[in-house]
């Protein structure tokens, strides 16, 4: 089978919805559109009909353009069951484990609390690709708005275990000012640097930096090394569970 054609529509200032697109059947998803017309545009350059929205979660620079977009085109809003109140027009309720199909491609739900409470990822394993929202970032991961430090380490240990093949479409281009930070907790790790001068020459050439592979990420992202021996020592966090370790490492970030 054929794999998802996927398009990165940049949206306000560093956010980016997905257009994912079967080629066999012709269904196209919309993964996270913050804001309608420029994912209208997207869909008339390439000539996609748009039959599903696909909401990590509840925040309005993910799911400010579902309405828009339903008006215009009919599709059906797929969102997390524990965010369906807030979730605008959601027809399909999803939570862990749920199977979402778009047109010939099966995605597999995964929870993945933390940033929000009831935040979801969807994990085309065909297609080896991964929507995680704000759950895992490159070379970092979303703020803990509702959750708490043991459910995102638990979420970002589900996605972890994910193929090392698998590609991690996140929903900000933060990757810059990620590599900043990661550099401050392990300035040896020698994947961390090599990652960083690569997105520093991504960004100097206009490219998104996004999607990154799972093999990248648990190598230099310093949110998924939170039990990591060196990563443990060049915090001089010896002795703390992994839990403790990751607390620590997005506290440092937040005042960063
Ligand atoms: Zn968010
Ligand atoms: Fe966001």
């Amino acid at each position: 089978m054929p794999s998802l054609e996927i398009q990165h529509v940049p949206i306000l200032s560093d956010n980016y919805a997905y257009l994912a697109h079967d080629p066999g059947t012709g269904a196209t998803a919309a993964v996270d559109p913050a804001v309608a017309g420029p994912v209208l545009a997207a869909l008339d350059r390439l000539g996609w009909k748009l039959t599903h929205i696909l909401n990590t979660h509840h925040h309005d620079d993910h799911v400010g353009g579902n309405m828009e977009l339903k008006r215009a085109t009919g599709c059906k809003i797929v969102g997390s069951r524990a965010e369906a109140s807030s979730t605008p027009g959601v027809d399909v309720e999803v939570g862990e484990g749920d199977l979402v199909a778009i047109g010939g491609q099966t995605a597999r739900v995964f929870s993945v609390p933390g940033h929000t409470c009831g935040h979801v990822a969807y994990w085309f394993e065909d297609s080896q690709a991964l929507f995680c929202g704000d759950a895992l970032f490159s070379l970092g991961c979303g703020r803990l708005f509702e959750g708490t430090a043991e459910q995102m380490w638990s979420s970002l240990n589900k996605l972890r275990a994910l193929p090392d093949g698998t590609l991690v479409y996140c929903a900000h281009e933060y990757t810059s000012a990620n590599a900043d930070f990661a550099l401050t907790i392990e300035p040896g790790n020698a994947a961390l640097k090599a990652r960083a001068e690569n997105v520093r020459a991504l960004r100097r050439a206009g490219k998104p930096t996004v999607p990154s592979t799972m093999t990248e990420e648990k190598a230099a992202n310093p949110f998924l090394r939170a039990d990591h021996p060196d990563l443990i020592e060049a915090t001089g966090l010896a002795g703390k569970d992994a839990v403790s370790v990751f607390a620590e490492i997005r506290r440092r970030k937040d005042s960063f």
